[in-house]
């Protein structure tokens, strides 16, 4: 439930909504093609995933010569096209897309290994699986030598507005979690594990038996650095993330993925997401990773408008896709439909030094003084200046801004091109 305030008066007041709003789950039929995304550039001449190659259900496929990517395929089929596909900020992707098979087989390599429940067998066959973000899962970061993770953050709370796969994870499948969190905490051996718990779920949780914290109903309370702060007390300087200073966060569902991989020896392949249509009504839908979006409105009789828009992800930090077919990624908590009519306006009227971002800000950044130079292009001044790395992305600058600027882009843009140019200037000294 989104509240405005008087602009100018009080921060607005953006909750976190009750799982109990949310119907039952809808489970989308496998669709007829699936298509699989992974973070790697595309690149054709040394792809090893060849045009007609079969492939199981639960397989996985390693992408490239000399790399570990890989991605897990969620059905059986035949490889029908391989491409490169353009995200944010022209960032490229390697796209799989598979023609399904009338008849399922599923792999049974990871049934084989699934008896030894350690770090290296979860790094290498699970990491695709659901609740993993895309390019940066969580089972990686526990392999990083340079990391050290000391304490392992169970986000059980869902960080946007409007999702709420993990508090469905937790009500359906208390037992993947508890049995994923053992595996976990014996494959890391870190025995530091604190559950971030939304309201209404602290009795359910205190029944696994390990520290659970709650975090107020208020957004942007379950982002990251929010629950180190006023959870953890513990501060994450500028520019860096919990596991930079050796806190390793993971969501609810893929702490049991892991869980049911283990117990039942297959890779789970169904991501669980929020689906909420033009009226903001919300359904719980369950899909096979890469089930293409089109499939899950058809699943609901959904018709899409020219200049309708559609949103991978909460309505605060999510992303616009530009396509009906857009699949279903690991990571994809939220698909939300905005009517042509009800999408705000973005100006370009000035900045009116109204002051409302800087107020909502929750790392007190001097926003209106940010954008001025982000608009300019001028990154780094941003960067040396109005502390942009000492932004947690919670897009509220965005969500009051009066004069409708796209605050929140700017700044994501801008982290992208300093990304860009200081990877390049670290490959070009060697
Ligand atoms: S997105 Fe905006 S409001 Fe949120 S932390 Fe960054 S600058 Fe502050
Ligand atoms: S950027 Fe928007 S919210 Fe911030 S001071 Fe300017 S007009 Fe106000």
């Amino acid at each position: 439930m989104i509240k405005r305030s008087f602009i100018g008066l009080l921060k607005p007041r953006l909750e976190y909504g009750s799982l109990e709003e949310t119907p039952s789950l809808k489970q989308i039929p496998i669709p007829k093609e699936i298509t699989l995304l992974s973070n790697c550039p595309f690149d054709k001449k040394n792809l090893l995933l060849k045009k007609k190659a079969t492939v199981k259900t639960g397989q996985k496929l390693l992408l490239y010569k000399e790399s570990d990517e890989y991605v897990v395929s969620s059905v059986t089929g035949q490889v029908s096209s391989t491409s490169s596909y353009t995200g944010d900020f022209g960032r490229s992707y390697t796209a799989i897309t598979i023609e399904v098979a009338d008849d399922e087989e599923v792999d049974d390599e990871f049934k084989d290994i699934s008896k030894d429940a350690s770090l290296e067998t979860i790094k290498n066959f699970l990491a695709f699986s659901p609740g993993n973000p895309l390019g940066n899962p969580p089972v990686k970061l526990f392999v990083d030598k340079d990391k050290s993770i000391s304490t392992i953050v169970v986000c059980c709370a869902d960080s946007d507005l409007l999702i709420t796969t993990n508090r469905h994870v937790v009500k359906s499948d208390i037992d993947a979690v508890k049995e994923g969190i053992s595996i976990l905490k014996a494959a890391t051996g870190v025995n530091d594990v604190v559950m971030i718990a939304s309201h209404g779920q602290m009795h359910e949780l205190s029944a696994i038996g390990e520290k659970v914290s709650q975090v107020n109903d208020t957004y942007p309370s379950a982002l990251p650095h929010l629950i180190m702060k006023d959870i953890l007390s513990k501060v994450v300087p500028a520019g860096k993330n919990p596991e930079d200073i050796g806190v390793g966060f993971i969501s609810a569902e893929a702490v049991a993925s892991i869980g049911k991989a283990f117990s039942n020896g297959q890779i789970p392949l169904t991501k669980i997401l929020t689906l909420v249509k033009k009226d903001g009504s919300k359904s719980l839908v369950s899909a096979r990773i890469g089930t293409p979006a089109n499939d899950i409105f058809n699943a609901f009789n959904i018709t899409l408008n020219e200049d309708d828009r559609i949103i991978f992800g909460g309505p605060m930090t999510g992303s616009s896709v530009y396509s009906e077919n857009h699949p279903v990624q690991p990571d994809t908590d939220a698909i939300i439909i905005q009517d042509r009519d009800d999408i705000p306006v973005i100006s370009d009227y000035p900045c009116t030094n109204c002051g409302d971002c800087l107020r909502v800000c929750p790392v007190n950044i001097q926003v209106g003084m940010l954008v001025r130079l982000l608009e300019g292009g001028h990154y780094e001044e941003a960067a040396d200046q109005y502390d942009l790395y000492s932004c947690i992305e919670c897009g509220l600058c965005s969500y009051v801004c009066v004069s409708g600027m796209p605050i929140f882009q700017y700044i994501r843009s801008a982290k992208y091109e300093l990304g860009r140019a200081n990877t390049a200037e670290a490959t070009n000294n060697g």
